[in-house]
């Protein structure tokens, strides 16, 4: 750690640009595609690999969750990235993981993924906290895959006021429009063949929104993801900016529709921005 201090000071010093894409590994398309940008925009990309054990709130979803340092690092090294830091959890919380660094997250946390994996966001906001403390850097890459979690990490940005351009990057999806992500690789076969069902109700929704109420959309959707076979866990229509629910699409100018489904026995989250007039 005190080696890529130095390593990251002597950037600095050279004036060079430090762009930093946070993972958790078994790296795909979509955090590939981030390194990608990463590395055009800066002088120096910097990618993390380090499974938050804070950030789970199922001990058991933490054990399963995949890992391939090996051709992670191989695509790493091919997509141009210039550091790789793969720190173990005492380096990263030297005190444990009950480190208190909450934060007043409120409304962003009460809904969607704040209410259904309680603590999951203090724990994002704890490991990325200890990250950019130590990964001192220019610009943040993080993925629209995860929505929610880039409004808690702007937020924690400006809470402790670091001095770092958040960037979001658009999600990557496989061929079928199933959104690329570590935890696709735990999918049997069937269900995989289901899931792009998932996105392609999301993009339904782009086009109905200006035509359909939103309780009727609600519906629709979540009938047919049970009837396709999925178990949806929230399907939320919500404004881009307070994370709360909208019931009318005119009173907003920035709306995403966001969701979790189970297929099988993973867990797959995916949304659209509905409407975007920022
Ligand atoms: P994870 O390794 O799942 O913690 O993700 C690390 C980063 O990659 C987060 O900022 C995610 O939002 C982003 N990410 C994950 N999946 C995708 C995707 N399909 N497209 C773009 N970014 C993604």
């Amino acid at each position: 750690m005190k080696y890529l201090g130095r390593v990251l000071k002597e950037h600095r010093d050279r004036n060079e640009v430090i762009g930093f894409v946070p993972t958790m590994g078994a790296l795909h398309r979509g955090h590939l595609s981030m390194v990608e940008r990463a590395v055009k925009e800066c002088d120096i990309c910097i990618v993390s690999i380090f499974v938050n054990p804070a950030q789970f709130n199922e001990q058991s979803d933490l054990l399963k969750y995949p890992r391939t340092p090996g051709t992670d690092k191989r695509q790493l090294q091919e997509s141009g990235c210039e550091i790789l830091f793969t720190p173990s959890t005492e380096e990263i919380y030297p005190g444990g993981t009950d480190i208190d660094l909450s934060i007043p997250l409120d409304h962003l946390v009460s809904e969607m993924e704040g209410k259904f994996r309680p603590g999951h966001f203090e724990g994002v906001v704890k490991v990325m906290h200890m990250l950019l403390s130590i990964v001192t850097c220019q610009y943040l890459y993080m993925g629209q895959k995860d929505f929610q979690q880039t409004c808690v990490v702007r937020h924690m940005i400006n809470y402790y006021d670091f001095p770092v351009k958040l960037i979001v990057c658009p999600t990557v999806r496989e061929e079928d429009g199933l959104a690329m992500s570590s935890r696709n690789l735990l999918l049997e076969e069937d269900m995989r063949s289901l899931a792009p069902v998932i996105n392609k109700m999301l993009n339904w929704c782009k086009m109905e929104i200006h035509r359909m109420d939103i309780e009727s959309m609600r519906h629709a959707v979540l009938n047919e993801w049970i009837d396709a076979g999925l178990r949806p866990e929230y399907f939320e229509i919500v404004d881009g900016y307070t994370l709360q629910e909208i019931n009318d699409p005119g009173a907003s100018v920035f709306i995403v529709a966001c969701c979790a489904v189970w297929a099988g026995e993973v867990r797959l989250i995916d949304n659209i921005i509905l409407k975007d007039q920022r």
